[in-house]
Protein backbone atom coordinates (compact mmCIF):
# COMPACT_ATOMS: atom_id res chain seq x y z
CA UNK A 1 0.00 0.00 0.00
CA UNK A 2 1.53 3.28 -0.73
CA UNK A 3 0.67 5.72 2.09
CA UNK A 4 1.99 9.22 1.42
CA UNK A 5 1.03 12.69 3.24
CA UNK A 6 -1.24 13.18 0.27
CA UNK A 7 -3.25 9.94 0.66
CA UNK A 8 -3.22 10.71 4.19
CA UNK A 9 -5.06 13.99 3.39
CA UNK A 10 -7.23 12.39 1.27
CA UNK A 11 -8.53 9.71 3.84
CA UNK A 12 -9.72 12.18 6.23
CA UNK A 13 -11.60 14.36 3.42
CA UNK A 14 -12.57 10.78 2.24
CA UNK A 15 -13.69 9.90 5.99
CA UNK A 16 -15.60 12.77 5.99
CA UNK A 17 -17.42 12.03 3.37
CA UNK A 18 -18.47 8.58 4.54
CA UNK A 19 -19.05 9.40 7.99
CA UNK A 20 -21.51 12.76 6.08
CA UNK A 21 -23.44 9.68 4.13
CA UNK A 22 -24.05 7.15 6.54
CA UNK A 23 -24.68 9.96 9.51
CA UNK A 24 -28.13 8.97 9.22
CA UNK A 25 -27.40 5.26 9.64
CA UNK A 26 -24.95 5.65 12.40
CA UNK A 27 -27.31 7.27 14.82
CA UNK A 28 -30.13 4.58 14.05
CA UNK A 29 -27.81 2.19 14.77
CA UNK A 30 -26.87 3.90 18.12
CA UNK A 31 -30.50 4.73 18.81
CA UNK A 32 -30.58 1.24 19.17
CA UNK A 33 -28.35 0.72 21.61
CA UNK A 34 -27.02 4.01 23.16
CA UNK A 35 -28.03 6.99 23.02
CA UNK A 36 -28.48 7.81 19.32
CA UNK A 37 -25.84 10.70 18.72
CA UNK A 38 -23.00 8.48 17.13
CA UNK A 39 -23.79 9.94 13.24
CA UNK A 40 -24.62 14.08 14.41
CA UNK A 41 -21.00 13.38 16.94
CA UNK A 42 -18.69 11.88 13.88
CA UNK A 43 -20.36 14.15 11.27
CA UNK A 44 -19.98 16.83 13.04
CA UNK A 45 -16.39 16.46 13.87
CA UNK A 46 -15.46 15.41 10.52
CA UNK A 47 -16.83 17.91 9.00
CA UNK A 48 -14.75 20.45 11.02
CA UNK A 49 -11.55 18.41 10.20
CA UNK A 50 -12.48 18.97 6.70
CA UNK A 51 -12.37 22.39 7.32
CA UNK A 52 -8.99 22.27 9.34
CA UNK A 53 -7.33 20.13 6.78
CA UNK A 54 -8.35 20.83 3.56
CA UNK A 55 -6.15 24.30 2.87
CA UNK A 56 -3.60 22.91 4.85
CA UNK A 57 -0.30 22.62 3.71
CA UNK A 58 1.72 19.19 5.12
CA UNK A 59 5.04 18.27 4.68
CA UNK A 60 4.42 14.44 6.79
CA UNK A 61 1.90 12.16 6.85
CA UNK A 62 2.19 12.78 11.20
CA UNK A 63 1.39 16.35 10.78
CA UNK A 64 -2.16 15.70 8.60
CA UNK A 65 -2.93 13.01 11.13
CA UNK A 66 -1.79 14.92 14.38
CA UNK A 67 -4.46 17.89 13.13
CA UNK A 68 -7.41 15.98 12.66
CA UNK A 69 -7.02 14.53 16.03
CA UNK A 70 -6.92 17.32 17.56
CA UNK A 71 -10.02 18.38 16.00
CA UNK A 72 -11.27 15.18 16.90
CA UNK A 73 -10.85 15.63 20.03
CA UNK A 74 -12.09 19.17 20.52
CA UNK A 75 -15.19 18.54 18.01
CA UNK A 76 -16.35 15.07 18.25
CA UNK A 77 -18.79 14.64 21.06
CA UNK A 78 -19.58 11.55 23.37
CA UNK A 79 -17.19 9.02 24.19
CA UNK A 80 -15.80 8.00 20.69
CA UNK A 81 -14.50 11.67 20.11
CA UNK A 82 -12.05 11.15 22.60
CA UNK A 83 -11.65 7.35 21.49
CA UNK A 84 -10.97 8.23 18.04
CA UNK A 85 -8.45 11.80 19.05
CA UNK A 86 -6.64 9.06 21.17
CA UNK A 87 -6.08 7.07 18.47
CA UNK A 88 -5.21 9.12 15.72
CA UNK A 89 -3.30 11.21 17.93
CA UNK A 90 -1.02 8.12 19.06
CA UNK A 91 -0.44 6.84 15.31
CA UNK A 92 0.74 10.28 14.37
CA UNK A 93 3.12 10.30 16.97
CA UNK A 94 4.59 7.10 14.79
CA UNK A 95 3.95 9.21 11.66
CA UNK A 96 5.69 11.89 12.33
CA UNK A 97 8.46 12.98 9.39
CA UNK A 98 7.35 10.70 7.26
CA UNK A 99 6.30 11.64 4.07
CA UNK A 100 5.32 7.79 3.14
CA UNK A 101 4.71 4.98 4.86
CA UNK A 102 5.86 1.57 4.44
CA UNK A 103 3.49 -1.32 5.31
CA UNK A 104 5.45 -2.08 8.71
CA UNK A 105 5.00 1.62 10.02
CA UNK A 106 1.56 1.89 9.09
CA UNK A 107 0.97 -1.27 11.19
CA UNK A 108 2.89 0.24 13.63
CA UNK A 109 0.31 3.31 13.82
CA UNK A 110 -2.50 1.36 13.66
CA UNK A 111 -1.09 -0.81 16.83
CA UNK A 112 -0.64 2.76 18.99
CA UNK A 113 -3.71 3.71 17.95
CA UNK A 114 -4.93 0.60 19.56
CA UNK A 115 -3.35 0.99 22.40
CA UNK A 116 -4.31 4.51 22.99
CA UNK A 117 -8.60 3.30 22.82
CA UNK A 118 -7.57 0.43 25.04
CA UNK A 119 -6.38 2.33 27.33
CA UNK A 120 -8.31 5.63 27.11
CA UNK A 121 -11.22 2.88 26.99
CA UNK A 122 -9.78 0.82 29.84
CA UNK A 123 -11.18 -1.53 27.01
CA UNK A 124 -10.21 -4.77 25.54
CA UNK A 125 -11.27 -7.22 22.30
CA UNK A 126 -14.51 -8.75 22.54
CA UNK A 127 -16.61 -6.34 24.16
CA UNK A 128 -18.62 -5.03 21.09
CA UNK A 129 -16.69 -1.82 20.69
CA UNK A 130 -14.31 0.38 17.99
CA UNK A 131 -11.71 -2.13 18.69
CA UNK A 132 -13.62 -5.26 17.65
CA UNK A 133 -12.87 -3.51 14.34
CA UNK A 134 -9.16 -1.87 15.03
CA UNK A 135 -7.61 -5.11 16.06
CA UNK A 136 -8.68 -7.54 13.33
CA UNK A 137 -7.31 -5.04 10.96
CA UNK A 138 -4.21 -4.39 12.76
CA UNK A 139 -3.41 -8.22 12.73
CA UNK A 140 -3.96 -8.13 9.04
CA UNK A 141 -1.92 -5.40 8.19
CA UNK A 142 0.67 -7.34 10.21
CA UNK A 143 0.78 -9.93 7.65
CA UNK A 144 3.05 -8.06 5.48
CA UNK A 145 2.32 -6.58 1.94
CA UNK A 146 -0.86 -4.84 2.65
CA UNK A 147 -3.69 -5.21 0.05
CA UNK A 148 -6.04 -2.09 1.56
CA UNK A 149 -9.28 -3.69 -0.16
CA UNK A 150 -8.69 -6.94 2.06
CA UNK A 151 -8.11 -4.65 5.20
CA UNK A 152 -11.84 -3.73 4.16
CA UNK A 153 -13.22 -6.96 3.89
CA UNK A 154 -11.41 -7.86 7.06
CA UNK A 155 -13.40 -4.32 8.76
CA UNK A 156 -16.56 -5.50 7.14
CA UNK A 157 -16.47 -8.57 8.68
CA UNK A 158 -15.18 -7.32 12.01
CA UNK A 159 -17.91 -4.82 12.01
CA UNK A 160 -20.76 -7.54 11.33
CA UNK A 161 -19.61 -9.54 14.46
CA UNK A 162 -20.11 -7.41 16.67
CA UNK A 163 -23.85 -7.83 16.11
CA UNK A 164 -23.44 -11.31 17.75
CA UNK A 165 -22.05 -9.99 21.18
CA UNK A 166 -22.98 -8.60 24.45
CA UNK A 167 -21.22 -5.10 25.08
CA UNK A 168 -19.06 -4.91 27.86
CA UNK A 169 -18.27 -1.20 27.65
CA UNK A 170 -20.41 2.21 26.46
CA UNK A 171 -23.62 2.93 27.17
CA UNK A 172 -24.70 -0.27 25.49
CA UNK A 173 -23.34 -2.04 28.32
CA UNK A 174 -26.27 -0.99 30.34
CA UNK A 175 -28.49 -3.08 28.09
CA UNK A 176 -26.69 -6.44 28.93
CA UNK A 177 -27.69 -9.33 26.84
CA UNK A 178 -30.23 -7.15 24.94
CA UNK A 179 -27.08 -5.58 23.36
CA UNK A 180 -27.04 -9.11 21.08
CA UNK A 181 -28.79 -8.75 18.11
CA UNK A 182 -27.19 -4.76 17.18
CA UNK A 183 -24.31 -3.58 15.48
CA UNK A 184 -21.73 -1.57 17.53
CA UNK A 185 -22.19 1.86 16.37
CA UNK A 186 -18.39 2.98 16.78
CA UNK A 187 -17.45 -0.67 14.91
CA UNK A 188 -19.40 0.70 11.92
CA UNK A 189 -17.75 4.06 12.12
CA UNK A 190 -14.57 2.58 12.31
CA UNK A 191 -15.44 0.49 9.19
CA UNK A 192 -16.31 3.53 7.49
CA UNK A 193 -12.52 4.64 8.27
CA UNK A 194 -11.08 1.98 6.76
CA UNK A 195 -13.25 1.93 3.26
CA UNK A 196 -11.88 5.85 3.60
CA UNK A 197 -8.65 5.21 3.52
CA UNK A 198 -9.12 2.14 0.45
CA UNK A 199 -11.00 5.14 -1.21
CA UNK A 200 -7.80 7.23 -0.83
CA UNK A 201 -5.27 4.86 -1.71
CA UNK A 202 -7.27 4.32 -5.08
CA UNK A 203 -7.85 7.92 -5.88
CA UNK A 204 -3.94 8.91 -5.14
CA UNK A 205 -3.37 5.21 -7.22
CA UNK A 206 -5.53 7.01 -9.98
CA UNK A 207 -3.55 10.25 -9.81
CA UNK A 208 -0.57 8.53 -9.90
CA UNK A 209 -1.73 6.41 -13.30
CA UNK A 210 -1.87 9.91 -15.03
P1 LIG B 1 -21.68 7.92 23.62
O1 LIG B 1 -21.76 6.47 23.96
O2 LIG B 1 -21.03 8.74 24.68
O3 LIG B 1 -23.00 8.46 23.17
P2 LIG B 1 -20.91 7.68 20.84
O4 LIG B 1 -22.32 7.30 20.60
O5 LIG B 1 -20.37 8.78 20.01
O6 LIG B 1 -20.68 8.02 22.37
O7 LIG B 1 -19.97 6.43 20.60
C1 LIG B 1 -20.33 5.13 20.99
C2 LIG B 1 -19.28 4.14 20.50
O8 LIG B 1 -18.04 4.37 21.18
C3 LIG B 1 -19.62 2.71 20.79
O9 LIG B 1 -20.41 2.17 19.75
C4 LIG B 1 -18.28 2.02 20.92
O10 LIG B 1 -17.82 1.51 19.68
C5 LIG B 1 -17.37 3.14 21.35
N1 LIG B 1 -17.01 3.00 22.76
C6 LIG B 1 -17.71 3.40 23.83
N2 LIG B 1 -17.03 3.14 24.97
C7 LIG B 1 -15.87 2.56 24.59
C8 LIG B 1 -14.72 2.06 25.29
N3 LIG B 1 -14.64 2.12 26.62
N4 LIG B 1 -13.70 1.54 24.56
C9 LIG B 1 -13.76 1.50 23.22
N5 LIG B 1 -14.80 1.96 22.51
C10 LIG B 1 -15.85 2.46 23.18
MG1 LIG C 1 -24.04 7.71 21.56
Amino acid sequence: MNLTTETAKKWFLAAGREIQENKGYLSELDQAIGDGDHGHNMARGFSEVEKKIASETYEDVGGVVKDASMTIISKVGGAAGPLYGTAFLKASGVWKNKSTLSDEEFAEGLKAAIEGIAKRGKSEQGQKTMLDVWIPVLEEAEKGSIDVHQLVRTAKEAMEKTKDIEAKKGRAAYLGDRSIGHLDPGAYSSYLLFEALAEAVDEEGEESNG
